[in-house]
């Protein structure tokens, strides 16, 4: 699937939206706005919980509209911006509407399934998004690239190895194109056996050795679940099929990805692990700004390393391929069932290697469906979470 590569009009500044502003990519697109007041009007910032934080990110971008996903914090958020104009809005529809407002660029940053409604609402209107919630693409892949194709909307990859691949990839000349290759950092327990992995912590599990992110990713990336997800995400994002989407661990997280050709040359985009590389070129697309993530020092650095993913320590790989190579809602299912295994593992009721065995369990169980709608998607979303929950609480016993 081609993506869509639209331009935006270059009269600045640009209106733009941020669909989960309290997250590690939310506040991190906060500090670029931050920097860059003249450049760009805040129309919507949505979160979940931390209405403190929202309220404060609100006065300083003078935000139009702000709103909170769990309808409780509707009088505490309204309480911490009173004395402003700036719209207040509760609960699912809430977030909706952050999504329908008109603003020229839109992040979606919510983390998990939650974002795949709100993401879409920003789809249909045509929006140029950044895209940051790569489960909505996991669980809805085909449904989301044809919406984006309909109302003509464009997504820019925000996610560090999507945004260097589509920096790298000649989407003119796709029959060029010989493979893709997701680096992987190999995340806290690279170098960890089966057995030292049976009993790491939630703490060990989020400490990731080179980037800052919020916990379910940090999980996500001990488990190596998170480059699984990531294949998927290429898959639908870029003109390649999956058996030329390549994974290799690079410790170093410098190479963000690379595309290789057919004629033996191999392009990839390097810079420092620092989100705000990746969201800023989402940000200005398709011009360049400032970004005050540290340059890149490889005289510093002086050696980059490679090594073969090991998808035996490492299962969650193997399922996500197998999950992409079955279709219909095996990657849906794979998503769910690993986003209730993950918050089951942080509150500390299954051990880490429960992770690929409960989304093991889910996916034979689960008798897959073709997705026809959305509403099918979140159907199948709410049943895997089900299987889940109940894989999870027989290993609790
Ligand atoms: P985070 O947990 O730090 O932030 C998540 C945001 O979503 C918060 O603003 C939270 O309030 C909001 N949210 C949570 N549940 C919600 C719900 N039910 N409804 C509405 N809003 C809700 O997560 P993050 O690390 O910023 O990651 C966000 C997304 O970006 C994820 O999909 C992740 O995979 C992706 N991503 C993150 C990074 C990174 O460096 N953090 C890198 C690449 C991709
Ligand atoms: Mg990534």
């Amino acid at each position: 699937m081609v993506l869509n590569v639209q331009k935006l009009p270059s009269t600045a500044p640009k209106t733009v939206s941020i669909l989960g502003s309290t997250g590690s990519i939310g506040t991190s697109t906060v500090d670029l706005l931050l920097r860059n007041p003249d450049k760009f009007n805040v129309v919507a910032l949505s979160g979940n919980s931390n209405v403190d934080l929202l309220a404060k990110q609100a006065r300083a971008l003078d935000a139009e509209y702000v709103c909170v996903a769990d309808a409780e914090n509707y009088q505490p958020l309204k309480e911490a911006l009173s004395g402003t104009n700036i719209e207040i809005g509760a609960g699912p529809n809430a977030i909706l509407e952050a999504a329908q407002r008109q603003a020229d660029w839109v992040m979606a940053s919510i983390v998990g399934s939650a974002g795949l409604a709100p993401t879409l609402e920003a789809v249909k209107r045509g929006a140029c998004i950044g895209l940051a919630n790569k489960e909505s693409l996991v669980c809805a892949g085909d449904l989301m690239m044809g919406c984006v194709t309909q109302h003509g909307a464009t997504l820019l990859p925000v996610d560090s190895e999507h945004n260097a691949i589509f920096q790298v990839l000649d989407f003119d000349r796709p029959e060029g194109i010989e493979k893709i290759t997701l680096t992987a950092s190999g995340g806290p327990f690279r170098t960890f056996s089966k057995d030292q992995m049976q009993t790491v912590t939630p703490q060990q599990a989020v400490a990731h050795p080179n980037w800052s992110m919020g916990a379910k990713i940090s999980v996500d990336s001990a488990s190596m679940m998170n480059k699984g997800l990531e294949l998927i995400e290429a898959y639908h994002l870029f003109p390649v099929e999956e058996e030329n989407i390549d994974i290799l661990v690079h410790p170093q997280s410098v190479i963000h990805s690379m595309v290789s050709y057919v004629d033996g040359s191999v392009l990839a985009q390097l810079g420092s692990p620092d989100m705000r590389t990746p969201i800023a070129y989402t940000l200005a697309w398709p011009e360049r700004m400032e970004a005050p993530s540290p340059k890149l020092n490889l005289a510093e650095i002086a050696q980059l390393n490679f090594e073969r993913p090991d998808l035996e320590r490492f299962p969650c790989l193997r399922l996500a391929r197998e999950s992409l190579q079955q279709g219909k809602s095996a990657p849906a299912v794979l998503n769910a069932a690993n986003e209730e295994a993950v918050s089951s593992f942080l509150e500390g009721l299954i051990g880490f290697l429960d992770i690929p065995a409960v989304v093991e369990e889910v996916l034979e169980r689960f008798e897959h469906q073709n997705l026809e709608t959305i509403e099918d998607v979140l159907h199948v979303d709410k049943k895997a979470r089900i299987f889940a929950r109940q894989s999870i609480e027989k290993k609790c016993q």
